[in-house]
């Protein structure tokens, strides 16, 4: 077998090389899988220099809530490509997670996480599956803003943007270009949350104006989650909010037949992240026996994005020629499909070998060199009036009837103030509402001008003034704007 760029010298530390990247062996099996994919990231003649980093439990117990030590930043945002394994994050209260942190403070806004099935040599429900997901990862939920704002009742802020969504659905695209893919679906819940799932999805839709050579659809994440179970094949990139792309990552994983075999990026404009999508896996850390693929497949994809894809289509093929020969990690093993199973240095030595060999079955790949940069696009201003405002209150007396509030509600609200309608949980309880709707302790009240006036901050004030006065607690508010005279603000239920 022809073994390409050979340097005799397993020592990887601090070789001649052109880019110098961060490496943090992490915990339970990371050090190992490290170890192995820095052996065949070597041997196949990648050129990288190495600064490494400690990440992870230890850490964590020494006091530093993100598990990464102060100085470990400098060294990641110098080389700006942090090559990661996984790490424990210990139980109980008080621990951030490293990888919300890394990506926040990086800018790390594109989730890339390729799931393909490797059938008939890796066992699989679903032999014809090859999908990319393209995560939005910043926004959404994961903004971590939440609040409990009465004895009943907790929120958190979903934050979506139009620059964000511009920038990943961009990303999506020209991933699809940059890998031969042809088509892009979004997945957004926009039937129910038009403005945020709904600016996402129209979003997507003006970039994909621009990509006329790519196809692109939407669909419901629901129906769509559950087409990506049931009929994976079906799919080639699919672009998602930050919340949905989590839980669909998963399903993809789970499906296409071993965790151990998925590598995931993570992009910023600054600085990007590599690692594979499993845990530590403790319960088999320090045995020999992990399957070092998933961190192998995501250095490949280091290896696209630094410029030196001729060497990650190398080790990639010859990774595929492993998967062929049969010899297959425990987490694949199946009698009947595979040849021998052998060990994370025994895999790793077999993908060593075959550097240089073309798989005969599976699809070989050719990566075409490069990194996808996207700019932080801007958005546009927008003239903003202030036409109404919200007013959530905890009103708990009496059996919540929303009569009762209603009218002492009424009996507040100065002029030119009107009380336009309460809802309950989204649901229209004053006026006209059922008797049956459940109410809890948390009530929205809309506030519109009476007058053709535009509404004021002072206004606002002077409104929140006298509901005070008049006993009612106000725990919150939220303005209501139209944006380029449109409303920019849910219409609620029953108006
Ligand atoms: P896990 O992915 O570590 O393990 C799940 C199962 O898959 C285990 O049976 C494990 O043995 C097996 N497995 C995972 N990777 C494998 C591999 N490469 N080869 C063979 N088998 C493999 O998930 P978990 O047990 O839920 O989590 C363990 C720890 O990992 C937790 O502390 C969790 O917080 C952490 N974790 C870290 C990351 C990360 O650092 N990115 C991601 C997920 C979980």
């Amino acid at each position: 077998m022809a073994l390409p760029s050979l340097v005799s010298e397993p020592e990887v530390t601090d070789r001649m090389a052109t880019t110098r990247i961060t490496v943090a062996g992490g915990d339970g099996i990371g050090p190992e899988i490290m170890d192995a994919t820095l052996r065949v990231l070597d041997r196949a003649g990648a050129e990288l220099q190495y600064d490494h980093i400690e990440i992870g439990e230890r850490l964590y117990h020494l006091g530093h809530t993100s598990g990464i030590a102060p100085e470990s930043w400098a060294t990641i945002r110098r080389n700006r490509v942090l090559l990661k394994a996984p790490i424990t994050t210990p139980q109980g209260g008080g621990y951030k997670s490293l990888n919300v942190t890394l990506r926040k403070a990086l800018n790390l806004f594109a989730n890339v996480r390729p799931t393909k099935s490797y059938a008939p040599f890796v066992a699989s429900p679903h032999p014809g599956m090859n999908l990319v997901i393209v995560r939005e990862n910043e926004e959404d939920l994961y903004a971590g803003i939440e609040h409990q704002q009465t004895s009943d009742v907790t929120q958190v802020l979903k934050l979506i943007t139009r620059s964000g969504s511009e920038r990943i659905a961009r990303y999506g695209f020209e991933y699809a270009r940059a890998y031969g893919r042809r088509r892009v679906t979004c997945m957004t819940k926009d039937n129910i949350m038009k403005l945020t799932d709904g600016l996402f999805h129209r979003v997507f839709n003006e970039v994909a104006a621009e990509y006329p050579d790519i196809q692109h659809d939407h669909q419901i994440i629901d129906i769509g989650a559950a087409r990506v179970a049931a009929q994976p094949e079906q799919f080639d990139v699919i672009v998602t909010l930050n919340l949905y792309g989590d839980i669909l990552s998963d399903i993809a994983a789970q499906i296409a037949g071993s965790v151990g075999l998925a590598g995931s990026a993570n992009i910023g404009e600054h600085a990007a992240m590599f690692e594979a999508v499993h845990g530590s896996a403790p319960d088999i850390a320090g045995k020999g026996v992990a399957n070092p693929s998933g961190l192998l497949l995501a250095a490949v994809q280091m290896l696209v994005h630094v410029g030196q894809a001729d060497v990650a289509s190398t080790i990639k093929n010859a990774w595929l020629c492993t998967l062929e020969s049969g010899l297959h990690t425990a987490d694949v093993f199946r009698h009947g499909l595979s040849q021998r199973q052998v060990g994370t240095e025994a895999f790793t030595n077999a993908v060593i070998e075959r550097l240089g060999d073309r798989p005969r079955q599976l699809v070989p790949v050719d990566y075409r060199a490069g990194g996808i940069t996207i700019t932080a696009p801007v958005t546009a201003p927008v003239e903003k009036a202030l036409v109404g405002v919200d007013v959530f209150l905890d009103w708990n007396d009496g059996d919540r009837d929303a009569n009762v509030l209603g009218r002492r509600v009424e009996a507040a609200v100065p002029a030119p103030w009107r009380l336009k309608m309460m809802t309950n949980r989204g649901v229209k309880v004053y006026p006209d509402g059922f008797p049956e709707t459940f109410c809890t302790d948390h009530w929205r009240c809309r506030f519109v001008q009476t007058e053709a006036t535009p509404a004021t901050f002072d206004g606002v004030l002077g409104l929140l003034g006298e509901l005070s006065r008049h006993g009612l607690d106000v725990i919150k508010t939220e303005h209501l704007y139209t944006m380029n005279g449109t409303p920019a603000y849910s219409m609620g239920q029953g108006e």
